[in-house]
């Protein structure tokens, strides 16, 4: 049995599909020339082959223009120019096809890269993906591709990016197993939006499981159990079947108002990476969507989306909404968040680097464009627009009369617009919750980020499960920048939501609301357990206990602190 950090709930069985990237060293030998143009020919067909298969099974998930990237890898696969310059090195030095491939294709990517059109540079990407996969036809190594999976499995895999997330399937990936990242990585919230049960940070998991291993992933403990007897999957069987009776049991509370037991009333909303994602908020009894991250719209394209798809976005999320508040956060990209088609320098520090609204005041034309977007959409609903990673309030200034610019020319151009817009901020970083009070005088609502406020606070990578430990939501350290936060707030007459994590942990809910949070926005699954644990409680009580966790040294005061007062 292996041990990781629960990242998103539920159990599940199923064989091991191993996610791996084969490290391949090539070797120059000397060869017969037929027999190597014969394999050549034929590891060009079978990754034609696969890219077809690739393309037909996408075609159901992708537009038209995203499906465009398949058409581009088969003129790769189709170029004479590169097969023949590959053939003839074959024939005229005698070397091994995967040798002289990997000579001819490297030549090629070095010239596309080192053009200046950005489109010419992509290129060489699609040239790396589509000759590695001819090589390791060539070598007989298997290809793991997530979207080619037609059976029930759990992945496992060293890391799974945000990109791969989005391309998981529902229907046949029950679970997922990584070596690397904490609760808060991005692959982890992603999988609760999915609700595909995962364990994260799970050290060794690349080598203790094979592919075609059968396993239980307990994502309520964190434990991963690799080849169990009959027996122990029975039990486990038995154990799923009353997690999901529990989960169904929550139900009646779904219209339910969120109200303490002494009369205080908080909002449960929740967090969304996709338009579709708001079904899972609306069947979980949400109200409201307190966190959509936008950048998912632009990691699942090729290029920057328009404002015109970025319009039917928000419009399609602001009306399934049906008049209930969304929260609409500005690209948040940088970070663990990559765009292939916007290359970022490569940083020492990314977190700490060139992101989400440093990125958007230096591109404004990228930031205008989602702008527009919002505002156009605003009519359809109750828009909240959130700024990301807020540090001093010139940003947060030159961030809103660049709002406002773009609102005045399409009001100019008798563009309808919603009326009671508002305009917010993440508190995400230690600076801008220290000056909260100042803040509320210019923001009309905080959001709290605690997955980064944590991570820049405890100054421990959010990626890394070497210092997960440091993740301590229950600090007094982290609960006093929440107080100040929220005291700022209301100072100003603003309201503060939370939407890290943090805000959908069930030992939590209390003592924020003791603090005085307004709104709490999670993954959708957990609204409805959160609102079990919010009728349940008296508020003047965690008013209260919050006031003596603030007094505590540490995480694990404040923690008995709440399991002996909330019971
Ligand atoms: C956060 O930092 O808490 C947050 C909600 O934003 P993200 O997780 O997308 O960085
Ligand atoms: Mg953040």
């Amino acid at each position: 049995m292996l041990k990781g950090i629960a990242a998103s709930s539920g159990i599940t069985i199923a064989k091991a599909y191993k996610l791996e990237v084969p490290q391949v060293t090539i070797e120059k030998k000397e060869s017969n020339p037929v027999e190597e143009v014969e394999k050549f020919k034929a590891a060009l067909q079978a990754s034609r082959n696969d890219i077809e298969k690739i393309k037909d099974k996408a075609a159901a998930k992708l537009s038209a223009e995203e499906l465009e990237i398949f058409d581009a890898h088969l003129m790769v696969v189709d170029d004479p120019a590169l097969s023949d310059e590959v053939i003839t090195m074959i024939e005229n030095e005698k070397v091994n096809a995967e040798y002289a491939l990997e000579t001819v294709a490297n030549n090629y990517i070095a010239m596309f890269e080192g053009l200046d059109d950005e489109y010419m540079r992509e290129r060489a990407a699609d040239i790396k993906d589509v000759t590695t996969r001819i090589k390791y036809h060539l070598l007989g190594v298997t290809i793991a591709d997530l979207s080619m999976i037609d059976e029930e499995v759990i992945i496992v895999a060293h890391d799974l990016t945000p990109s791969d997330t989005a391309q998981l399937d529902r229907k046949f990936t029950k679970g997922f197993a990584t070596e690397i990242g904490g609760r808060t990585s991005h692959s982890a919230i992603m999988a609760r939006s999915l609700e595909i049960p995962a364990i994260v940070g799970i050290q060794g998991v690349m080598q203790e499981v094979k592919h075609g291993d059968l396993l239980i992933l307990d994502a309520l403990k964190g434990q991963l159990l690799i080849n169990p007897d009959a027996d122990t999957v029975a039990e486990y069987q038995e154990k799923a079947k009353k997690y999901a009776e529990e989960v169904l049991a929550l139900k009646v509370l779904k219209d339910k108002e969120t109200v303490t037991v002494d009369g205080h009333k908080i909002e449960l909303v929740g967090n969304i990476g996709t338009p579709d994602d708001v079904n899972g908020v609306i069947e979980n009894g949400g109200e409201g969507v307190g966190l959509y991250r936008t950048e998912f719209l632009y990691m699942n394209s090729n290029e920057l989306p328009s404002e015109e798809e970025q319009f039917e976005a928000y419009k399609k999320v602001l009306a399934a909404m049906n008049g209930k508040p969304v929260v609409v956060r500005t690209l948040d990209i940088g970070g663990d968040k990559k765009l292939p088609y916007l290359p970022i320098e490569p940083e020492m520090n990314p977190f700490l680097g060139y992101r989400a609204i440093r990125l958007c005041l230096d591109r404004k034309e990228i930031f205008r464009t989602q702008l527009r977007a919002l505002i156009r959409a605003s009519a359809y609903g109750k828009l909240r627009i959130m700024f990301p990673m807020i540090a001093t309030i010139n940003e947060f200034v030159e961030a809103k009369s660049l709002y406002e610019e773009e609102k005045a020319k399409l009001v100019a151009q008798g563009i309808a617009v919603g009326e009671d817009i508002q305009v917010g901020m993440m508190v995400e970083i230690p600076a801008a919750a220290v000056l909260a009070d100042e803040f509320a005088k210019y923001a009309d609502f905080f959001s709290i980020g605690t997955n980064d406020l944590i991570q820049y606070s405890m100054a421990a990578d959010r990626m890394s499960e070497k210092v997960a430990y440091l993740y301590q939501p229950f600090n007094p350290s982290i609960l006093k920048l929440v107080k100040m936060t929220i005291d700022g707030a209301h100072s100003q007459g603003k309201w503060c939501g939370m939407c890290g994590e943090m805000a959908g942990e069930p030992d939590a809910i209390s003592v924020l609301m003791g603090l005085g949070l307004d709104e709490f926005s999670m993954s959708a699954t957990s609204i409805l357990k959160a609102r079990k644990v919010a009728t349940s409680i008296n508020y003047a009580q965690m008013q209260e206990m919050a006031a003596k966790a603030l007094k505590c040294q540490r995480a694990e005061e404040v923690l008995d602190l709440i399991h002996s007062t909330v019971k």
